[in-house]
């Protein structure tokens, strides 16, 4: 599938908007909370590989096929601290915790589809 960048600046600025540290204003390429317009991607980006590493490991732990449990209790806990090293503020951290979490549940769900096909 093709990165389109362009998409992602936006979807960036998006998730930036909500940053309490700088409401993602592009005058912020830097900010503490949420990395700012020159670090934001690369947080983002290192979160969804930690969910996708999540995932793999869960997957290599245990036997369950179950769904990938909701972003709430101790699952939000571990995904706040995977990203705990990304993120300046706690709303940066929750955004970046959430990013993490849906895509662990997504590869999750492709590493269960397909051992199903290979077991079958
Ligand atoms: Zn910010």
């Amino acid at each position: 599938m093709a990165v389109d960048l362009h998409d992602a600046e936006r979807d960036n600025q998006v998730m930036r908007d909500g940053c309490p540290d700088c409401r993602g204003s592009d005058e912020a390429t830097w900010c503490a909370g949420c990395g700012g317009s020159s670090s934001f991607e690369a947080m983002h980006g290192t979160a969804l590989a930690r969910g996708v590493y999540w995932a793999h490991s869960v997957a290599a732990r245990v036997a369950t096929r179950a769904s990938w449990p909701p972003f709430e209790g101790r699952v939000r806990e571990i995904a706040l601290a995977k990203v705990d090293d990304l993120a300046g503020n706690d709303w940066a951290r929750e955004l970046l915790a959430r990013e993490c979490h849906r895509r662990a549940a997504e590869e999750w769900e492709e590493l269960i589809a397909h051992l199903a096909t290979v077991s079958a």
